[in-house]
């Protein structure tokens, strides 16, 4: 702690660093206010929050960003990040993966726990915390582990990780499947307690060992073992039930069939306190990509057919899937760049999940931007359990909010960005839109679409 004199913040030099922190976005749209574009307003930000939000808003002193033809959005909000750290550097750090968070638009995200080691005490996830507050680049909220070492057999100290510095209330075995039924019910019972959730990858061990892509025609023509459906169908029934049977809640993570979305429909239908999460990839490739034998395809669960992605479209748009969760998952290239049945699996996806929805939701027409901005920051910082994130902007709401130019010509994505990895499933691919400007409580983290 620093001691402060009597009027310190009084100097000249104070109301200086206040003006610094003050900026004026003129000329903004807010999606959900009127028409696109038809009623350009203005932002303050000062002091953390929004301080007015108005047309022709004057503030000497503050500086002034020309929003002209742009759209704010709450900042958004990814359920789903592998940053890797610790143990796996190469791939990711909480520096680089939340600078490729805040290029994508991100002011928050929440850390897998499959790291090495796993994210399954107190001491881990608090760890996990405190780089992503050094790195500054957006907030990290870690997820804790569900079981010890993501082996699938004893129960995390869910408590203490609840309790920790890190606050944590989402809890996940991702890149495996809490597969035992007992477990999976005793997870779900203890995290009532404080309002936790489980997040559960849902994959049946047994019904894909050895799988590499869905199991269909693709999977026939190509020669690779098959990825059926009814293993994430069936974890995910079950998982509703036992939900519903203990009266807790239960988070899917990246939903991927047509079959799954129905089911999530009729658990919500029923009342039951199920959510659920897509990733961009999911909504915009399908298996048929894959025929090249390119691992950049390759991802858990892995890419499906046309039928599917038009469901799951339909049911991010009817509320069925509330979220866009990323799972980005970078590698190193020596993980990738190999034969598909040796390749990692995974994909990149912070810095364009916004373009990506951009063109598989609002270009079809099946969202507005104001339902972009529900599905990527109002419901999942609401599901992530985090406060002072995803509220619509407002008034004396957290100054946390992604500038962007949905006119933005279309542009072929590329390799190279903030992220230590490069395994993006869109590089070359055309993308319109692009994010100018992140601001985390009032302080830009990107400016001209360049980390701040
Ligand atoms: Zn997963």
């Amino acid at each position: 702690m620093t001691a402060a004199g009597p009027g310190m913040d009084r100097d000249n030099t104070g109301i200086d660093r206040e003006n610094q922190a003050r900026w004026l976005i003129r000329g903004v749209t807010i999606p959900g206010d009127g028409e696109l574009g038809s009623r350009a307003t203005d932002i303050l930000l000062g002091g953390g929050s929004i301080a007015a939000v108005g047309a022709g808003l004057a503030h000497a002193g503050a500086r002034v960003l020309d929003a002209d033809g742009l759209i704010a959005l709450p900042g958004l909000v990814d359920l789903h990040t592998h940053l890797r750290e610790p143990g796996r550097e190469d791939a990711e750090t909480v520096e680089t993966g939340t600078a490729a968070a805040a290029l994508g638009g991100y002011t928050a995200v929440h850390a897998m726990a499959n790291t090495d080691p796993a994210a399954d005490t107190a001491g881990v996830v608090e760890q996990v915390w405190r780089l992503g507050r050094t790195a500054g680049h957006c907030d990290v909220q870690p997820v804790g582990a569900v079981t010890v070492g993501l082996a699938g057999a004893r129960l995390a100290e869910l408590g203490t990780m609840a309790d920790s510095a890190a606050r944590v209330r989402v809890f996940s075995d991702d890149g495996r499947c809490v597969s035992d039924p007992l477990l999976m019910r005793r997870a779900l019972e203890y995290v009532k307690a404080f309002d936790g959730v489980i997040a559960q990858h849902a994959q049946d061990p047994r019904l894909t060992e050895g799988a590499q892509l869905n199991e269909g025609e693709m999977s026939a023509r190509l020669g690779l073992a098959g990825w059926p459906a009814v293993a994430e169908e069936a974890i995910i029934a079950r998982d509703c039930l036992l939900a519903a049977h203990v009266g807790s809640a239960l988070h899917v993570c990246h939903v991927s069939t047509a079959g799954s979305a129905e089911i999530i429909r009729w658990a919500k239908s029923k009342g039951w306190s199920v959510t659920a999460e897509v990733t961009p990839h999911h909504l915009l490739l399908t298996d048929e990509i894959a025929a090249g034998y390119d691992p950049v395809f390759k991802v858990n669960p892995p890419l499906r057919t046309e039928a599917d992605v038009a469901e799951l479209r339909r049911a991010l748009a009817d509320g069925t899937i509330d979220c866009v969760a990323t799972d980005h998952a970078p590698h190193p290239v020596e993980a990738k760049e190999t034969e598909w049945a040796e390749a990692a699996f995974g994909m990149t996806g912070l810095e364009t999940a916004l373009r990506v929805v951009h063109r598989a939701m609002v270009d079809t027409g099946l969202l507005d931007w104001a339902g972009v901005a529900d599905r990527m920051s109002v419901r999942p910082a609401r599901i992530g359990r985090l406060t002072g994130q995803g509220a619509p902007l407002a008034v004396g709401g957290p100054a946390n909010l992604t500038l962007y130019d949905p006119a933005a010509p279309a542009e072929a994505v590329t390799r190279a960005g903030a992220s230590k990895s490069r395994n993006t499933p869109f590089a070359g691919m055309e993308l319109p839109g692009r994010v100018v400007a992140t601001f985390l409580r009032g302080v830009p983290t990107v400016l001209d679409g360049k980390l701040a």
